[in-house]
Parts: structure tokens; C-alpha cells; sequence
């Protein structure tokens, strides 16, 4: 993008991770940016809250390093450190822990499969890393693991995998590009716990922004998209104020978005939204004094949608001596949760992973239903390809970033990479409109 913009003006609404890099790229191209954030804080759903020195983030994060994040990253100058988490056990439906077979050498010692499970599992570990995730987006998870091995420990083990990349237990919906995709590259780059939770990133997002000339909002809600002859105009607030733009970007979760484009004038982008499928996880959050077995960091369930990580084993989030663990139940959209078992669920797996925890909990919180991705990629719709696109016809200077928006990448992946998307269009929209006053 090359500095000529510096008519133009741009107003991002929402400062997560996809916020805050749309209007990075934004100002980099002279482009005059203001964010609005609706809460006193910054980052979305890569905030972390930092009791008594532990960091939370909201729900357990990991980040999946080699996809369009990590070029994001790079390309806006945001640098952080972290750990790569390791020891991961399984849990198999018996209650036993095995190691989880995710490296050659647990593959050789886990009891969790027997030899012609591993011998398959090797040939499965071959099939994804030859197949072309695009080839399958229209194939269900599920079935995608039925197609691929009969043998039924395997396929539990694939399942429960598949539920943590997915963090949602509708394989059944969710397509297998994704996946595929998503093995292929923690198969070959690292998986990172950030130092400090996502707020670093956050933090190295903000500075980044801020170093560009964006001004930055917070508290500061956006009512919605105000129009003029079929364009967008600016944005409201809901403190009654206006902002006036030629472009507006919008980095929300897709129900928000519905508030924010008037009903009337996009009834094709609501119906898309509406249609989406959002994945939601019940997440809790304990901090502790010491943690009662690092021998048993991680563990998968094998058998229920559960996930446990003691993060501070492998990245610095707790004081010294202290503990970080989260804990996940990956939530089906079409079945109703009740909080009070999925946090029951979620305490026993921690009771049998880390025996003690209750005499040494300094923190705990229970979030029974966050939105851990704006929309699932569903087979039925293609999968990635068939997410909405940053831009719509309907509004031709408005844009969206997030992570249900664009065809490449996963959660913050998706988030980053639409992010760059919707700055590059509105960029090139607003070039067009200066070409043509000219
Ligand atoms: C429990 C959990 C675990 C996760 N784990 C991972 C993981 O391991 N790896 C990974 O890559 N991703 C993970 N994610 C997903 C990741 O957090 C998100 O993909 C990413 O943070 C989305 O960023 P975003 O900016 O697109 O959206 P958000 O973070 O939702 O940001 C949207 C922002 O818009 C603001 N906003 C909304 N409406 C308005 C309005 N009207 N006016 C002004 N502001 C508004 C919100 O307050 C918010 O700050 C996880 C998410 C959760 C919840």
C-alpha cells in the first residue's frame, strides 16, 4: 500500500486483535484512522486480567505459530516471547491418562493405542499431510475421520483432537479443511503460549497502531453505521457523537455487526450472518499457589469434550512458584449446555489431573459460554472458502475483519489475515474515490 491516502478517513470499530491490526495497515497507508472500542479495555478476546500478578486470558489460548498470524505479526513489527507447551497426556474413557501420542516418541510408549492403532495412525499422519485442505471443505470432520480409519480407539483419539483445533465438539458441522490445515501446521511450526497471556500481543498491537498515528477510543461504543445515498457516511455513538468517514471497518463478533449495519440497506449481508454457526466453549480459569502434579500439564479427553492446560508450566504467567491452568468444555451449537455441569465437568477433570488444587486455588473463574470463534467453517457451506468475504455489494465502503471473515486461517489466524484483507480493500476503495474526485 503507498502513502496516498491522507484525505481519507477511516473509522475502525472494535480493538481486538483484528481491530487493531486493520487499522495499522490503515494508517500505514495515510490513511486517518480512529478506533472505537466499546469497553475501558483493549484486545476483545485476547485480553488477559491479571489477579494478584496471575494472567488469565480468557479461556485458554495457544498460538498457532507458521499461518497468516505470525506473517501479520511480522509485518506490523510486533515481537513477543513465549513458551512451547509439551508432556501432553490423553484421557482415555476409563479415566486413565496416557501419554497423548503427538510425537514419534510418545507414538512408541503410549498405552492409549495398541500396535495396528499406531501403524494406522502413522498412515493417517501421512494421508493429511498429502491432502489438499481445500479439497475437503465440503466434507464434515466427522466424516472425514469416518472415511479415514475404521478403527474406533484411533478414531476417538482423532475426534478428541479435532474438538481442541476446532474448540467446538460439532464435527459433525465443521468442515475438514480446517483440520487438515490446522495439522499440517502444528505438524511443522510450533504452538505458542504467549508470555504474559494475548495481552502481550495486544500490547505489541496497540504500539504498533499507535506508532502508524491511529487514535485509538476506548469506551467508546459504536450505535451503528450512519448512511448517505446508499454509503456509508460514518459512525454513530452510542454517546451520541459522530464521527465522519469515507471507509468503515468493522472488527466485531458477526451478532454485533447486526446491530451496527442498519437494517434496511444489507439484507443479504444479515441473512449470511444470521445463517453463521458461532462456537462457544465453557472456560475455567484457576490460579494456584503451586501446581499439585507438573508431571501432568495437559490433558486431552478422550472421551468428553474437555480440555486441561497448565500454561505457566511452559510460558511466564504466574508469580513465582504460582500456577495458571484453563480449562475448556468445547460446547455443541445445537445442544443446550447447563453451566452448573459443565463447570462440574470441568472440576473433576481437574480434580484428576491435578489432585490438591482446591487447597492451593488463589483464583478461579468460571466463563460458561464465551465465543471462542465468530463462525465455524461448515461443510455444508464449503468450509473456509464459504466464510463471509471481507467486503459486501451491498455496502460498498464498508469492510469486515474477524475470525469469521475470509477464506484463509483459523481463530486469530483468520482474525489477522481478514484484518489485512479489509485494510487492503478499504484502501483500494478509498484510492478509487480520490481518482475519482480527482
Ligand atoms: C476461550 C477462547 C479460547 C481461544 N483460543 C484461541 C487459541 O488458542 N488460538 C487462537 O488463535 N485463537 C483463540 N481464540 C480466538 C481468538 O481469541 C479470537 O479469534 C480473536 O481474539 C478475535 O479477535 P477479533 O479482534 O476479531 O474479535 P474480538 O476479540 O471479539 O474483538 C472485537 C472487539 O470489538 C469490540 N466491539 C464490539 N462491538 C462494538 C461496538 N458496538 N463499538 C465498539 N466496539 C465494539 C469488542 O468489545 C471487542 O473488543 C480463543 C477465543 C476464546 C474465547
Amino acid at each position: 500500500m503507498n502513502a496516498s491516502q491522507s484525505e481519507q478517513r477511516t473509522v475502525v470499530i472494535g480493538a481486538g486483535l483484528s481491530g487493531l491490526a486493520a487499522a495499522t495497515y490503515l494508517a500505514r497507508a495515510g490513511s486517518a484512522v480512529t478506533v472505537l472500542e466499546k469497553s475501558g479495555k483493549l484486545g476483545g478476546r485476547a485480553a488477559t486480567d491479571t489477579p494478584r500478578g496471575f494472567a488469565l486470558n480468557r479461556g485458554a489460548h495457544a498460538f498457532y505459530t507458521g499461518g497468516a498470524g505470525s506473517q501479520v505479526l511480522r509485518e506490523l513489527g510486533v515481537s513477543y516471547s513465549a513458551g512451547i507447551p509439551r508432556r501432553y497426556l490423553a484421557r482415555d474413557a476409563r479415566g486413565r491418562l496416557h501419554p497423548f501420542p503427538a510425537t514419534a516418541k510418545d507414538l512408541l510408549r503410549t498405552s492409549l493405542l495398541d500396535a495396528a492403532d499406531k501403524a494406522d495412525l502413522l498412515r493417517v499422519f501421512a494421508r493429511i499431510a498429502m491432502q489438499r485442505a481445500s479439497d475437503v471443505g465440503h466434507v464434515s470432520t466427522s466424516d472425514w475421520i469416518a472415511q479415514t480409519t475404521h478403527r474406533p480407539k484411533l478414531r476417538s483419539f482423532l475426534e478428541s483432537f479435532a474438538r481442541t483445533t476446532f474448540y467446538s465438539a460439532a464435527l459433525e458441522l465443521a468442515s475438514a479443511d480446517v483440520f487438515i490445515a490446522r495439522t499440517q501446521q502444528t505438524l511443522q511450526h510450533p504452538v505458542h503460549y504467549v508470555d504474559g497471556g494475548w495481552q502481550s500481543l495486544v500490547a505489541g498491537l496497540r504500539h504498533a497502531a499507535e506508532s502508524a498515528g491511529v487514535e485509538i477510543q476506548s469506551a467508546a461504543s459504536a450505535s451503528q453505521i450512519t448512511l448517505r445515498n446508499g454509503r456509508a457516511a460514518g459512525v454513530r455513538l452510542h454517546d451520541g457523537r459522530q464521527l465522519f468517514a469515507d471507509a468503515v471497518v468493522v472488527a466485531t463478533p458477526p451478532e454485533d455487526v447486526l446491530h451496527l449495519v442498519p437494517a434496511q440497506v444489507a439484507p443479504r449481508l444479515r441473512q449470511t450472518l444470521t445463517d453463521l454457526v458461532p462456537v462457544h466453549v465453557a472456560c475455567l480459569d484457576v490460579a494456584l499457589a503451586r501446581l499439585p502434579m507438573p508431571s501432568q500439564p495437559i490433558v486431552f479427553d478422550v472421551e468428553q469434550p474437555r480440555f486441561m492446560t497448565a500454561q505457566s508450566e511452559f510460558a511466564r504467567l504466574a508469580p513465582d512458584g504460582g500456577a495458571v491452568v484453563h480449562l475448556l468444555r468445547h460446547l455443541h451449537p445445537r445442544e443446550l449446555a447447563d453451566p452448573a455441569s459443565e463447570r462440574a465437568a470441568l472440576e473433576a477433570l481437574l480434580d484428576q489431573a491435578q489432585p490438591g488444587w482446591r487447597d492451593v486455588v488463589t483464583e478461579q473463574r468460571f466463563l460458561p459460554r464465551m465465543l471462542a470463534v465468530g463462525a465455524l467453517p461448515v461443510a455444508n457451506s464449503g468450509g473456509m472458502a464459504g466464510r463471509p468475504s471481507p467486503r459486501t455489494d451491498e455496502l460498498t465502503n464498508v469492510f469486515f475483519a474477524g475470525d469469521w471473515v475470509g477464506p484463509e486461517g483459523y481463530l486469530a489466524d483468520a482474525a489477522l489475515a481478514s484484518a489485512r484483507a479489509a485494510a487492503r480493500l478499504a484502501v483500494a476503495a478509498q484510492s478509487r474515490t480520490l481518482l475519482a474526485a480527482a
